[in-house]
């Protein structure tokens, strides 16, 4: 059961001034404002690291994001605006990349699938990580499949070893969208998945980490996907046949997860390889995952 945990909002992400600098740490506050927490932490006396995977792995690191805020709103300092920065993933370094199969009842249903009764993992190597604006690239020789998936990811934001469902909320830093991209000819042909779904830019996500208090119910979310504008998947997390916190929990009965570890948690139905035609993402295509209160990551893809 959902419980809104009594905390200060939050959307954090990653930025830099110049588009091939490092990233680092900022708020975004009344919507356009970011605050460069590493520069107001410097201000204020609180030491804060300038990746978000780092920042989440301090002790008490929302309440240090929220007196760097606090100090920086009332000096007017460390204040920069969104538009005139550039925006990368929220996490860029991830110690690992989950991803969940079959999650979705109604995805079950469309494909004729019995409902699981465990999640099924598999993953996606850190590598494969790309932010909001960023193309999704890949060699046309190399693979003629192309795919979109919509889906909600958790991001970690505690060390968490076997925790139970009813404690797995404390583990979670927040959430964001993400795009599980995937060569379908790759996945299918190796039988396994993790070629097919760790090509360099093969998972976008972004634009900000949200904080739970900031999400109304987090299993009661309209998820969708557009492709130059035409909507391919609209979808609830209501649908969710594995909530987040029974994800935390199974994940870390198998192994550690760590602050700045991710969790895709499984696309609805309307994937393009199972289209009527086939729908596959082509050179030039515009492709928007959003999220109801989470945000909006749109990606072009771009052949090399
Ligand atoms: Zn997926």
């Amino acid at each position: 059961m959902w419980i809104r945990p009594q905390a200060e909002t939050m959307r954090l992400s990653q930025f830099s001034r110049r588009a091939a600098a490092q990233p680092w740490c900022g708020a975004i506050v009344d919507g356009d404002t970011v605050i460069d927490l590493p520069a107001a932490g410097d201000a204020a006396g609180v030491d804060i690291p300038r990746t978000l995977s780092d920042l989440l792995g301090r002790w008490h690191w929302a309440e240090k994001v929220s007196m760097a805020v606090t100090y920086a709103t009332e000096h007017g300092t460390a204040r920069a605006d969104l538009d005139g920065l550039v925006r990368h993933a929220p996490v860029t370094d991830p110690g690992k990349v989950v991803c969940v199969g079959l999650n979705y009842e109604d995805h079950a249903r469309e494909g004729d699938h019995s409902i699981p009764d465990e999640p099924v993992l598999f993953s996606k190597f850190p590598t494969a990580i790309t932010g909001p604006g960023a193309e999704i690239t890949w060699d046309p020789t190399y693979t003629e499949q192309v795919d979109y998936e919509a889906e909600l990811v958790v991001v970690v934001g505690r060390e968490a070893r076997d925790v139970s469902v009813d404690d797995a909320w404390e583990y979670v830093a927040g959430v964001t969208v993400g795009n599980d991209v995937s060569a379908r000819d790759l996945q299918h042909g190796d039988g396994q998945w993790v070629r097919g779904k760790s090509l360099d830019t093969f998972a976008p996500i972004g634009p900000a980490l949200v904080t739970l208090d900031d999400v109304d119910d987090p299993h009661d979310l309209d998820i969708w996907t557009e492709l130059d504008g035409e909507r391919l998947q609209d979808s609830n997390t209501e649908n969710f046949i594995f909530g987040l916190d029974e994800l935390v929990a199974f994940c870390s009965r198998a192994f550690t997860l760590e602050p700045g570890d991710l969790i895709f948690t499984g696309t609805p139905p309307g994937v393009g390889v199972y289209r009527e035609p086939p729908v596959l993402l082509d050179d030039g295509d515009r492709v928007t995952v959003g999220i109801e209160g989470v945000g909006e990551l749109t990606n072009v893809c771009r052949h090399r």
